[in-house]
């Protein structure tokens, strides 16, 4: 199987570091960061705001073709992927708890799978990408070449997710979050369609003892090395 040298795939539980890390390594590497997660709460979000029950999937089906998604690129490494639907600036609005609880139970419906995994090969037929997600080196590029998956304790994503949304002043609550994580990761783990899982081809890195840096390190000494093994 030949394998796409312009691709890199992050995949892991919610929580885990996974946006900070892609982000940085899209900076060192000169490729363009995907927040595929930011589709999922996009398109969320414009359900709820349209009133949409998610059980309608006949209605689904139709509005989603009405969504018209943009992502551009962070303006720097600490910023998020700035994001709009149908012209409307939603970068804000779907950072939210709420939104990635919304955003956890969309996933799981194949239509919209299936559309937004169209737009994530689109993006990567387009030039070099860190995609970011649960399954972006499973099922949206099983033939990247450079592939990982993060984990971390429970309780350590939890923390880390609070630190993020009071440093977006966002209030947070530890044993709220922590509960939030543990369901998401089981709707995002069990569903029927492109579940989160580490596929068998993809480096596994523990994060909960490490710095995001470390983490960044090693992913930058995995990728060339097995680029210098390629030569
Ligand atoms: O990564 P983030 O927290 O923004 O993702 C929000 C939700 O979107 C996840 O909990 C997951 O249910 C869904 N998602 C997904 N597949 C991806 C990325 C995100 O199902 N590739």
């Amino acid at each position: 199987m030949s394998e796409l040298q312009n691709i890199v795939t992050i995949d892991g539980p919610s929580g885990v570091g996974k946006s900070t890390v892609s982000r940085k390594v899209a900076a060192a590497i000169g490729f363009t960061y995907l927040d595929t997660g930011a589709m999922y709460r996009a398109v969320g979000w414009y359900f709820l705001q349209q009133g949409i029950a998610l059980e309608e999937t006949e209605a689904i089906a139709e509005k989603l073709a009405d969504v018209e998604l943009q992502l551009f690129p962070a303006v720097d490494e600490e910023s998020d992927v700035r994001v709009f639907l149908n012209g409307e600036d939603v970068t804000m609005a779907i950072r939210t708890a709420e939104m990635a609880m919304v955003a956890s139970r969309v996933s799981a419906l194949p239509v919209v799978r299936r559309i937004l995994t169209e737009i994530q090969r689109g993006y990567g037929e387009r030039g070099g990408i860190v995609a970011e997600g649960r399954d972006t080196g499973t099922v949206v590029f099983p033939k990247a070449a450079f592939k990982f998956f993060l984990d971390a304790r429970p309780e350590e994503r939890a923390k880390r997710r609070v630190l993020q949304l009071q440093a977006r002043s966002v209030a947070a609550d530890f044993n709220e979050i922590l509960k939030m994580t543990l369901e998401r990761d089981l709707n995002d783990s069990q569903r029927a369609i492109a579940p989160l899982k580490r596929a068998e081809d993809a480096v596994l890195i523990e994060t909960t003892e490490r710095t995001i840096p470390q983490v960044v390190s090693e992913i930058l000494r995995v990728i060339d090395s097995k680029k210098n093994k390629e030569r």
